[in-house]
């Protein structure tokens, strides 16, 4: 006998969390729970405003859907992982959920992981030197620069790789430097430091500019935007040391299993990383780490941008746990 139930919600964002421009003030996503034989599975479906394509109700739809097909008895899993053509392929929000939620009803994840995040810095560097510091382990951190000038933002990077001579960085500039800010800031780069700099995600604007960075800078860099443009394949290029992978916007649990297959025959890390889930999302992203890129830390420190948990704890956090009666039941099949 099978169930599966489809739920909304909501939950608040700190002020000043801004999408491609759009300011946000709450995160809404599904949550898919899918039942047989006494064994649960849930899953968030939770598009990004500003990065995912399909929108809420159009992810709500397709999951309301294959949850309904499920329930009367069908595999979903070949339609998840889809083929390799975009427009036929399920929503990756939509297929990543549900995929969470099979994967978990199957017992495929391994239980909870540790809290194995890389610690984000997007604001003030003396304060996250604080926090570093108090932490029992700061091998690695990422940065996002691309904010301020490059100059500027290397005296950072160097304020930060001097304070903690262990430390490595991961630095994320999402396209925004020009080609000039970007030499700018790998010329004001302690060179006895810029060694512990990982790579650099999307330094430039394009990434033909990116690779040149690269060339000229000898400074690795990552891919992360560009994984998801239709034209990208995956392949060893000069320089380029990483790709993000972020499941949400990816697909299901399979399509990630077979990027990070490929990343690794091209010789590249790849590093799954958060699109700003519920702590239900990051703890199952954690996990999922654990499987697929063991020992490679994931990007997951985006829980404090929201104001309460979801469902599940994430290890360590003092958010207050939201009240499950606020999700709202959309549907119920079975
Ligand atoms: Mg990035």
């Amino acid at each position: 006998m099978r169930r599966g139930t489809l739920l909304a919600y909501s939950l608040p964002l700190h002020a000043g969390v801004v999408l491609r421009g759009q300011h946000q003030r709450q995160r809404n996503g599904l949550v898919v729970r899918l039942e047989e034989d006494h064994r649960t599975g849930e899953g968030e479906i939770a598009p990004l405003p500003g990065f995912s394509r399909e929108t809420l109700p159009q992810a709500a739809e397709a999951a309301l859907l294959l949850m309904r097909r499920w329930v009367a008895g069908a595999s979903i899993l070949a339609d998840l992982s889809g083929g390799e053509d975009i427009a036929q392929r399920i929503a990756p929000s939509v297929a990543f959920g549900l995929s969470c939620a099979l994967a978990e009803l199957e017992d495929c994840l391994p239980p909870q992981a540790p809290s194995i995040a890389v610690p984000l810095c997007s604001g003030d560097s003396d304060e996250f030197i604080r926090r570093l510091t108090a932490l029992p382990d700061s091998r690695l951190a990422k940065v996002k620069v691309g904010l301020t000038d490059g100059g500027a933002e290397s005296r950072q990077v160097n304020g930060m790789l001097a304070a903690l001579p262990g430390l490595h960085l991961r630095l994320d500039a999402n396209r925004s430097w020009t080609a000039a800010a970007a030499a700018a800031f790998a010329a004001g780069l302690d060179p006895s430091l810029r060694g512990r700099i990982d790579f650099i995600e999307e330094p430039c604007a394009t990434p033909a500019a990116s690779l040149a960075f690269a060339r000229d800078s000898g400074i690795p860099i990552a891919w992360d935007e560009t994984v998801r443009e239709g034209d990208f394949s995956l392949r060893p290029q000069p320089g380029v040391a990483a790709i993000i992978i972020k499941p949400t916007l990816t697909g299901s649990l399979r399509r990630c299993e077979r990027l990070i297959h490929q990343a690794r025959q091209a010789g590249l890390t790849a590093v799954i990383s958060s699109s700003i889930e519920s702590s239900l999302g990051l703890t199952q992203l954690a996990r999922l780490s654990q499987v697929l890129t063991p020992g490679v830390p994931p990007g997951l420190d985006t829980l404090s941008l929201l104001g309460a948990q979801l469902l599940r704890r994430w290890p360590g956090s003092l958010l207050p746990l939201q009240s499950p009666a606020l999700l709202h039941t959309i549907a119920r099949a079975s």
